[in-house]
């Protein structure tokens, strides 16, 4: 097995390998410190060598003490979003440059009780808006299957480290898509949970009626193993789920898919992408599944057109509220010879904010302005209901919903940046789910020209377990998640 594919084997697959004792967490965080050292990708905003080192060591000193825990010794990376206690977060922002966290998130927490090593902080789209890791501060992250191309957003860092193999899985956030379109682009698993299901303590807010954690990594299984330890009601999030907890995956294993589980295709998805190289993929995988005993069902989310439109003013409006707190005062980026208060507000948010994030505050605040509050904010909150109710009637007559990511491979760096509206095109088949607050993951299922393609899954509320399984179905039929990249270092 050459260095790559080693690396890039899976979290399952290394786990256990670890607990086999082929390889020691010390072994293999070196030889992803070395990988992440060689690669040109710019997928990661920080690396902290030492703490992983230490991390590493610690796992396994534990694992000759008789430590039981299925993730022990697993090297990952964390989104820059997630706060992480004495190491610096930015959210790829300059906004947030120099910022250590003096605690960490709940997602960093609970990984680290599980005993995973975290290698460092993956490059995003400033505040986590953009769909094109172009908006980084930091400069956006490489798509390794075409270093030409974007790796997706915002969570693209971590997508374009998982394709690479610079660490076993990363964490990543979706707010409207961020989780799952960088998924599909880099040809890597990555699943958006049920809004509540994850914490969002220590997660720095972009939407937070939308805002929701996740994973990604190269299968499925490798999802589920990190979503069970990750997942879970914390206290410390006033909209966290007080629902009962996912099964451990790891111990328990995947369910099987359910002969006659019926799936909903969606018209209003399938008509956006007709003719083209996805729809053949879709097609294909929609056959496979039939074979495996799934039932097709066509379906009608009559609402779809208008996602878009409410998802841009929801989240613009919840992030200029969200954002205001940046304000050289209390937190962020200080401008130094301002001549008063109003200069120092005006000129810390000035240098400290990208372009696309003072597009969404400006945005947003005018939605939220009087007079024009009702014309849009609570319009789209109207259509926000109607989305919701749409997914909710169909999942009356089906079990889960099957869409394409997006409606087809990654873009040129450059080739949307300049067009903003075109740039929001793209969450055309993610946002509706993040709206409804479903469950929702990205497999790959195909390529187009050399460039992996993204097949979606849609669960009903709280229903991870069925999203889970017709993925992991899926990936026992098919070997297009471990497909390597060339592109790689
Ligand atoms: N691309 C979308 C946006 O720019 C989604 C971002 C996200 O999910 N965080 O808002």
């Amino acid at each position: 097995m050459s260095n790559q594919q080693l690396l890039r084997q899976g979290v399952a697959a290394i786990a256990r390998d670890l607990a086999a004792k082929k390889v020691s967490s010390r072994e293999l965080t070196d030889d992803y410190l070395a990988a992440i050292e060689a690669s040109d990708l710019n997928a990661y905003i920080s690396v902290d060598a030492d703490g992983a080192r230490a991390a590493a060591d610690k796992a396994d000193a534990d694992r000759l003490t008789g430590s039981p825990a299925h993730l022990l010794g697993v090297p990952i990376a964390h989104k820059d979003i997630f706060c992480t206690a004495n190491t610096a977060t930015t959210c790829a922002s300059r906004m947030l440059e120099g910022f250590v966290p003096p605690y960490s998130a709940t997602v960093v927490e609970r990984l680290q009780a599980a005993g995973v090593v975290s290698l460092g902080k993956a490059n995003m789209d400033e505040f986590a808006m953009g769909s094109s890791n172009e908006n980084s501060a930091y400069g956006a992250a490489k798509n390794p299957w075409d270093t030409t191309r974007a790796p997706g957003g915002s969570s693209g860092g971590s997508a374009a480290l998982v394709a690479a193999g610079l660490a076993a899985a990363a964490t990543g956030t979706d707010t409207g898509g961020s989780i799952r379109q960088p998924a599909a682009f880099c040809g890597v698993s990555g699943i958006k949970p049920t809004y509540g299901r994850v914490s969002r303590w220590g997660m720095i807010a972009f939407a937070s009626s939308l805002d929701q954690g996740g994973v990604l990594a190269p299968s499925v299984e490798d999802c589920a193993w990190l979503l069970s330890a990750m997942a879970g009601f914390d206290a410390k999030d006033s909209t966290s789920a007080d629902v009962p907890a996912l099964p451990d995956f790891a111990e328990e294993g995947l369910p099987p898919l359910r002969d006659g589980l019926r799936i909903g295709l969606p018209r209003e998805y399938l008509t956006g992408i007709q003719g083209t190289v996805m729809a053949t993929a879709f097609d294909e995988a929609r056959r496979l599944l039939e074979s495996a005993g799934a039932e097709f069902v066509d379906v009608s989310l009559t609402n779809t057109a208008a996602a878009i439109p409410a998802y841009y003013v929801i989240s613009g409006a919840e992030a200029s509220t969200n954002l205001s707190r940046y304000d050289g005062v209390r937190f962020g980026h200080r401008a130094s010879d301002a001549i008063d208060l109003a200069d120092l507000y005006c000129r810390s948010r000035s240098e400290g904010f990208g372009a696309e994030v003072k597009r969404r505050i400006l945005t947003g605040t005018y939605a939220l302005s009087v007079g024009y509050y009702d014309a849009y904010y609570v319009k789209a909150q109207k259509i926000r209901r109607l989305i919701q109710e749409d997914f909710l009637k169909a999942f009356e007559g089906v079990d889960l919903i099957m869409a394409p990511t997006t409606p087809g491979p990654a873009f040129r760096l450059g080739e949307l940046s300049q067009d903003p509206v075109a740039m929001y095109q793209q969450d055309v088949f993610t946002v509706p789910a993040s709206l409804a607050g479903l469950p929702a993951m990205s497999i790959p299922c195909g390529f187009d020209a050399g460039l992996p393609l993204g097949l979606q899954f849609i669960g009903p509320h709280f229903d991870e377990a069925s999203v889970l399984s017709a993925g992991h179905a899926f990936q026992q039929r098919t070997d297009f998640h471990q497909q390597l990249p060339g592109a790689t270092p």
